[in-house]
């Protein structure tokens, strides 16, 4: 697959590496992939008939080199509800309910993280850091878990208990700052910087935009299946685009597929953007009415509704008041209140139990509605982006957060900042490696040893490659295959007893093989622990781990 990466500030444009996350030229933090377009309007229509019904049925226009299947969790292609009940109440026969409930984690966030960590993967990285007022964290949660990635957890305090322990639940590291959002997302951009972990960058991250675009594909192509089943292209496209946002990510990616569509002739044109805010954190809103280029923060959100908290937009909200003017759209704001009573009359009318971000989108339809904006003819799109799911308190048993308190007013910001780093993690974490010649095998060690604890977590391929790697490293602790090519286990820890720096550093030996007496007899002494790889799945390896690294 050929894409490149546009600055949107210089135009340079570049090869893709997820990592590298700034311009090379103008050092712009705001980048753009672009496709061959034409190849892909001449080629893709005709192959989706027999493509799976996912997100990854348009991965001619996703940034992922060779989409790892055994990752997927059946992201993407949630139903188009048509909203009959609503419609009648509301004079507007042609809504549509896009129920995005219905991703594998029940938020629009697993499009995100399923092509995001799809991406992460294919580059080799097997840790990061992401702030979130709770979905993007259980989405990447979960897509982490499958990749082998460790997943650092930035929420706020107020993120509701159910669903801290759900990303907790996926064996992510909570960190719980007590804060606003945007002091959470400082401290996670400064330990991610510090520890050179990648870090997600909202809707500065191309694979973030790219996911969400999927959603204008499947909207188009559901709508025409509804209302023009037998037509051909051009497909169909809404009058109306409805959506909560807190950073605007979502409607700015949906932008880029309507108008990637438009530009390959699937559609004949773009709808109109209707961003909705909640009332207590509505910035975008209040500087698009004001007339403003630039957006105004809000210090201090006055929201029940966490998961919209985002109270600095920063430039997301030039590029979406672009869209908004452009498409013909309206920012809005509801009130909590409002939101809520959006949700009741969502269940209650329409058997869809929508979380309270998503009942705003719902309220601004009906007040755009009420307010003549939205015309009775007019076919609307809204996006159900989530539901709330609850991990009982009583399977996590305690520790499975760690408390941060975003410091007081008296410091200085800097002093706050690291303050608030120390007490998220130690400088240093045990170092463990890895030494393995299967891949699978190894990342189901790495993961198995990232979801219950914090630890430096280095790989080896084969024997020869793991002296090397534990002469320069001196790690606290070596998990060892027995069976491999170049050096086997044996000579390893041979070689490891003979030299007076690594003598001492234990080792725990993890074999597929039955022993013989006389292997056994080899190992004998010179070993901390035998694990058969079955064995991995009960807990004695963890305490073993853990009474190893002292
Ligand atoms: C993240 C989120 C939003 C806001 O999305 P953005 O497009 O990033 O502003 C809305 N609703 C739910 C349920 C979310 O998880
Ligand atoms: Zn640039």
């Amino acid at each position: 697959m050929s894409f490149t990466i546009n600055c949107i500030d210089c135009g340079h444009s570049a090869p893709y590496y997820p990592t590298s996350t700034t311009c090379p030229r103008c050092g712009s933090q705001w980048r753009e992939a672009e496709y061959d377009y034409e190849a892909i309007a001449r080629t893709l229509p005709g192959k989706l008939t027999s493509r799976r019904y996912d997100l990854w049925r348009y991965r001619e226009l996703l940034p992922v080199r060779d989409p790892n299947v055994s990752l997927s969790l059946g992201e993407g292609c949630t139903p188009l509800i048509r909203a009959v009940n609503l419609g009648m109440m509301l004079g507007c026969p042609n809504i549509f309910i896009k129920d995005e409930r219905q991703g594998p984690t029940s938020s629009f966030k697993d499009r995100q993280a399923s092509v995001t960590i799809a991406a992460l993967k294919e580059a080799g990285i097997t840790e990061m850091v992401a702030a979130s007022t709770g979905n993007v964290a259980i989405s990447y949660s979960a897509y982490a878990s499958r990749a082998g990635m460790k997943l650092w957890a930035f929420v706020t305090s107020l993120v509701p208990g159910v669903k801290m322990r759900e990303i907790a639940l996926y064996g992510s590291q909570v960190i719980k700052i007590t804060g606003s959002y945007d002091q959470c997302k400082q401290v996670a951009s400064e330990f991610a910087r510090q520890r050179n972990l990648y870090q997600d960058m909202g809707a500065r991250t191309i694979t973030s935009i790219e996911a969400m675009k999927t959603i204008a594909f499947e909207i188009a192509e559901q709508l025409t299946a509804v209302l023009e089943p037998d037509s051909p292209m051009p497909w169909k496209t809404p009058d109306w685009y409805v959506q909560a946002i807190s950073g605007g990510m979502g409607p700015i990616g949906v932008y880029k597929g309507f108008r990637e569509m438009k530009n390959m002739g699937w559609i004949d044109r773009i709808p109109a953007f209707a961003p909705i805010q909640a009332e207590g954190c509505a910035p975008m809103v209040a500087s698009w009415k004001k007339g403003l280029e630039k957006a105004e923060t809000v210090t201090n959100p006055k929201t029940r509704i966490e998961t919209l908290a985002t109270g600095d937009p920063g430039r997301a909200y030039e590029f979406l008041r672009r869209i908004v003017n452009d498409t013909d759209g309206v920012f809005e704001s509801v009130s909590d209140d409002d939101a809520f009573r959006a949700m009741h009359v969502l269940a209650k009318m329409e058997g869809i139990s929508a979380e309270p971000a998503a009942g705003v989108a719902f309220a601004g339809l009906f007040k755009l509605i009420r307010a003549g904006i939205i015309k009775p003819s007019d076919t609307v799109v809204v996006n159900c982006t989530g539901h709330t799911m609850p991990a009982d308190p009583s399977i996590l048993g305690d520790n499975w957060s760690r408390d941060v308190k975003y410091p007081s007013a008296e410091e200085t910001p800097q002093e706050g900042l690291l303050s608030a780093l120390t007490q998220v993690a130690p400088e240093r974490f045990p170092k463990i490696i890895i030494v393995e010649d299967t891949t699978e095998a190894r990342r189901l060690i790495r993961r198995i040893l990232q979801s219950q604890g914090n630890f430096t977590i280095l790989e080896a391929g084969n024997g020869r490659e793991g002296l090397d790697l534990i002469q320069r490293e001196l790690p606290d602790l070596i998990i060892l295959d027995l069976m491999m090519p170049e050096m086997d286990g044996f000579s390893v820890i041979e070689a490891l007893r003979a030299n007076q720096e690594t003598a001492a550093i234990p080792v725990i030996v993890a074999t597929a093989k039955e022993l013989t007496q006389d292997e056994k007899g080899r190992l004998g002494g010179q070993i901390q622990a035998l694990m058969q790889k079955g064995d991995f799945l009960n807990d004695e390896f963890l305490e073993e781990v853990k009474s190893l690294i002292k």
